[in-house]
């Protein structure tokens, strides 16, 4: 969808009264769409999954990101403390269980606010992997709520192209050879031989946290 079908569409949304949210990661290509909403409407909330496992960098970079967009960030946690997030060994669970610890940091708290909202503004692009290749624009989330899709046909190059007319600024750790960030004990640096994506949960057989597989009603 180009700017003006997604602006378009969200102001559909609106006008029905529907209450929305964003989630954002905060790497360099999701910027593009916080930009895009920023020009639509700066009141939507746009939801930082804070695990607690961050670079501090990404940290930065998202209060940096809203100060300049003039966005509301709001950061959504976990309700389990971290105390108890241990398998039986007595280490935290993304040692041994990711896609619990996966579970209680990011998919539960967002399935808790699909309760209490209408329409979740997804940035995934069809591009990034099989599971959200098979995506559609729009579609069932739990709760009644509605999934909503906008760069799901935007590629690298058009992602490129954006960041370039509109110099949107870049998370730093990307300079350093990071290129897919989330949580700092599940993402590694990209080899050159290794797909973007390929970066995190490195040599595990695990590709998404849950929230684009579990998240997803038929
Ligand atoms: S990405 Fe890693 S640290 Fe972050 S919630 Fe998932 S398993 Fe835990």
């Amino acid at each position: 969808m180009n700017f003006e079908a997604i602006r378009d569409q969200l102001e559909i949304y609106k006008a029905e009264g529907k209450k929305m949210f964003t989630t954002s990661s905060f790497q360099s290509h999701s910027i593009v769409l916080l930009h895009i909403i920023s020009r639509v409407d700066k009141t939507i909330p746009v939801i930082f999954i804070n695990t607690g496992y961050h670079f501090p960098e990404t940290v930065e970079f998202k209060d940096r990101v809203a100060a300049e967009f003039g966005l509301k960030t709001v950061d959504l946690r976990s309700n389990t403390p971290k105390f108890m997030q241990r398998g039986p060994d007595g280490r935290l669970l993304f040692t041994s269980d990711p896609d619990h610890c996966c579970y209680l940091n990011k998919t539960q708290p967002v399935d808790a606010l699909l309760m209490q909202n209408d329409i979740w503004i997804n940035g995934v692009r069809a591009d990034q992997s099989a599971v959200r290749k098979s995506m559609k624009v729009e579609q069932k989330a739990p709760h009644g709520a509605i999934r909503f899709h906008p760069m799901l046909d935007w590629n690298a190059k058009m992602i490129y192209e954006y960041q370039k007319e509109y110099n949107l600024p870049k998370h730093p750790l990307e300079n350093s050879g990071y290129l897919s960030i989330g949580c700092e004990p599940c993402t590694r640096k990209v080899d050159p031989e290794m797909m973007e994506r390929e970066a995190r949960w490195y040599g595990m057989n695990k590709t998404e946290c849950g929230l684009h597989t579990d998240l997803v009603s038929k």
